[in-house]
């Protein structure tokens, strides 16, 4: 665990010192919760919105995008539910006045158990060698069954209190399971109490109730609003989806791990339209396809699992997470939902208006059923910049530290550096700077010697550095070094735009 904290804190001193997250506000101590992209930060960002908007709607005949407004009419936050359910139970601890979300306490309760059963496969693991066989040892371990049985306790008791929204019974499992406040060790807790997570604002001048304006808490509500424009207007025929990025606001209880839990934060949602009835599959059918492109991104299989949820949200019938191991462990990245003809449901009976879809091929009207993929952008950054995150031990004793980011998220594919400042080095050096320009983002650096250009680099996460030597003005050749394996190879500048290509 130390060491994980350890990890955690360096992820976020590398993020600010490389100019990739800045907390908000700073030179004003900053302001909870909030955090500024840098000058990296934004390209990593923009290329992880590029790669999702390109796999969601540009390779698909049936998604297409939209940018709603962040202000929408009230009445909306009523008919979501937001206004009513959208809560979370929050307890405070008296002696440290520390406030926490309980069912937050009670999932880090769970994840203690879980990282026991851990360490009782690793060790068998570690025993057996090869022969182990994980599947074996965790059903039939009489340690990791009662392990497993007092998780799957504490979810159904949990799942039982939120369904019945039994906030005292909520408190009595905190009590029961002897759960301490991290910060002063006691088990001296408030009763448990909901909190209204959206922030409210006025819009124009005069001060009265109906001019109460939320912020949204989620960009999905612009899309069903939207429904039978897009759907009217782009012809669309059930199945289709809509996708949509942008900034929602939540005012969170706990705020307190960096960009995983943020009050203003971005998200990347579609809302996919389907037949009453065919739900059910095209949720399975989404909940694969989500977690193939956290894959395709060149993120491992390993980092990542599914949590169905045993409590649904008011609107669904079924729902998954796809969780990623943080630094701080398993924690939601996306959220995959089946939420029935609820939004358009309720939409069309706050709004008066019919928002119905004609099936030409079953000749009649229904309300869409829909799946939504709901994913934070900024949790994503924070997924793949803590997996790029490592230091090495090279061959000659030193350190590098390397941000192994995937080259299509990287913020500069390429570096290009002469070697020394003279002979006609630079020169070339800023001629294949403007070639490659075009298509991609380059660096160009001439300051410090060669080996702290490179560690520079290879700390930012750029896949390729191109150096210009003496040689290169003869032999029109470069050498270009690759981050990861740092192999140097000698390529003509003739060759150079395919040679990146192929390599990035
Ligand atoms: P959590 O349980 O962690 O609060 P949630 O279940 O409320 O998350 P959803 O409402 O399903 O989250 O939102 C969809 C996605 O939006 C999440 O999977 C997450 O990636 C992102 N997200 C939600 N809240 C935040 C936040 N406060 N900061 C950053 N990203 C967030």
């Amino acid at each position: 665990m130390a060491n994980q904290e350890e990890f955690f804190k360096k992820v976020v001193a590398h993020a600010k010192e490389y100019g990739f997250i800045f907390p908000s506000s700073e030179i004003y101590d900053g302001l909870a919760a909030v955090y500024d992209y840098g000058q990296l930060g934004v390209e990593l960002k923009n290329n992880i919105k590029q790669y999702w908007w390109k796999a969601m709607v540009q390779m698909h005949d049936n998604i297409v995008g939209l940018d709603s407004a962040i202000f929408m009419h009230p009445r909306i936050w009523k008919a979501s539910g937001h206004v009513d359910a959208f809560n979370d139970p929050l307890i405070d601890n008296r002696d440290s006045k520390k406030r926490y979300r309980a069912d937050v306490l009670i999932e880090d309760h769970i994840a203690k158990i879980e990282d026991k059963i851990k360490k009782e496969v690793d060790k068998a693991h570690k025993r057996f060698g090869e022969a182990f066989d994980r599947e074996q040892f965790v059903s039939t371990n009489a340690r990791v069954v009662e392990y497993q049985k007092q998780i799957d306790d504490i979810r159904n008791r949990y799942a039982e209190c939120m369904n019945a929204n039994d906030l005292a019974g909520l408190k009595q499992m905190i009590l029961d399971l002897e759960i301490v406040c991290p910060v002063s060790g006691t088990r001296n807790w408030t009763d448990v109490r909901q909190f209204n997570l959206m922030f409210a604002t006025k819009m124009g001048s005069v001060i009265d109730d109906s001019d109460t304006l939320y912020l949204r808490p989620e960009t999905a509500q612009g899309i069903f609003v939207n429904f039978l424009n897009v759907q009217k207007s782009g012809r669309m025929k059930v199945p289709f989806g809509i996708a949509q990025i942008g900034k929602a606001f939540r005012n969170e209880i706990v705020a307190r791990q960096f960009i995983f839990r943020m009050r203003e934060f971005e998200q990347m949602e579609m809302q996919f339209f389907v037949r009453p009835g065919t739900e059910l599959e095209w949720f399975k059918y989404w909940k694969d396809e989500r977690l193939k492109w956290h894959l395709s991104m060149g993120m491992p299989a390993e980092k990542y699992r599914y949590h169905d949820h045993e409590k649904l949200a008011h609107y669904a019938n079924a729902a998954t997470d796809i969780e990623f191991e943080f630094p701080f462990g398993f924690k939601e990245l996306e959220g995959i939902h089946s939420r029935t003809n609820f939004d358009l449901g309720r939409h069309s009976e706050f709004s008066g208006k019919k928002l119905q879809y004609f099936d030409s091929e079953l000749n009649e009207s229904y309300t869409p059923y829909v799946v939504e993929t709901s994913i934070g952008v900024d949790r994503t950054v924070l997924a793949v910049f803590s997996h790029a995150l490592h230091d090495e031990t090279l061959e000659d004793g030193s350190t590098r530290t390397v941000l192994s980011l995937p080259a299509k998220l990287a913020p500069y594919k390429v570096a290009v550096l002469p070697l020394v400042k003279k002979d006609g080095m630079p020169e070339m050096a800023h001629d294949i700077v403007e070639r490659l320009r075009p298509q991609m983002m380059v660096q160009y650096d001439e300051k410090d010697a060669i080996g702290r250009r490179y560690r520079r680099q290879d700390a930012i996460g750029t896949p390729l550095c191109i150096t210009v030597d003496s040689d290169s003005t003869n032999d029109n050749s470069v050498t270009v070094r690759h981050r990861d394996t740092m192999q140097q190879e000698r390529v003509s500048i003739d060759n150079l735009q395919g040679y990146i290509s192929a390599n990035i």
